[in-house]
């Protein structure tokens, strides 16, 4: 894969400990970055915190439902393609998690490839799907062109400062800690360095503006105020 295209980030909720581990090692290698959950509630948090492209999900999840994790995500208007992963196989239980908005369903067991096609076309169709701009303070990201403008101008951003700005802006200007901000990077399959965010932090000030950031002592970082 190209370093500069961002890999897609797919959310895996799957309780089994076999089955989770092949199918995020068999995503892996498909290219994809893949954040593990295991029960429901933790898929609820992953999908509130963090920009995925598509969750594969389990129904049968401890704590929560995969349904309720899923109405759930859709009540809030998210409208990521969502893979059910069920090993409940009548049709009352597929209907019920395509009426509850999910956009396809494999029942388990089933095949690692049959899985990725599914997703490969689940993601290509959302992509049809025009994600909107995120603006702040003259600065505009667009995340179907991955382009970054400030006052109309075009700025080059390295795939990791893009990750990173992408997460301020989707959180507008609450504070984010280093390490949440740490874990957008985690999914590059790479070890962040302890110093790794304030680096990019400075390379984004330096390209968008001093105060585009602000440094909140002690809690992390936050967007400055807007104009
Ligand atoms: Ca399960």
């Amino acid at each position: 894969m190209n370093k500069e295209n961002r890999p897609v980030r797919i959310l895996l909720a799957e309780d089994d400990a076999l089955l989770g581990d092949g199918i995020r090692a068999g995503l892996k290698l498909a290219g994809y970055a893949v954040d593990w959950v295991r029960d429901g509630d933790a898929a609820r948090l992953a999908l509130l915190d963090h920009a995925y492209q598509a969750c594969v999900l389990d129904l049968g999840l401890p704590k929560r439902d995969g349904l309720s994790v899923l109405r759930d995500l859709r009540a809030r208007g998210q409208q990521l393609p969502v893979l059910i992963l069920t090993a409940r196989d009548t049709s009352a239980d597929k209907i019920a998690g395509l009426d509850s908005g999910a956009d396809d369903y494999l029942t388990k067991p089933f095949d690692l490839p049959e899985l990725q096609a599914r997703l490969r076309a689940l993601i290509r169709r959302a992509g049809g799907v025009a994600a909107p701009a995120l603006t702040h303070a003259g600065v505009r990201l667009d995340p179907a062109s991955k382009r970054v403008t400030r006052d109309g101008q075009p700025v080059a951003l390295s795939a990791r400062e893009f990750t990173l700005l992408r997460d301020l802006l989707n959180h507008g200007t609450h504070i984010r800690s280093r390490r949440q901000l740490e874990e957008s990077l985690y999914a590059w399959g790479e070890e962040a360095g302890s110093n790794t965010v304030e680096v990019h932090i400075h390379n984004l000030r330096r390209k968008l503006g001093a105060d585009f950031i602000r440094t909140i002592r002690g809690l992390g970082y936050r967007l400055g105020d807007p104009d």
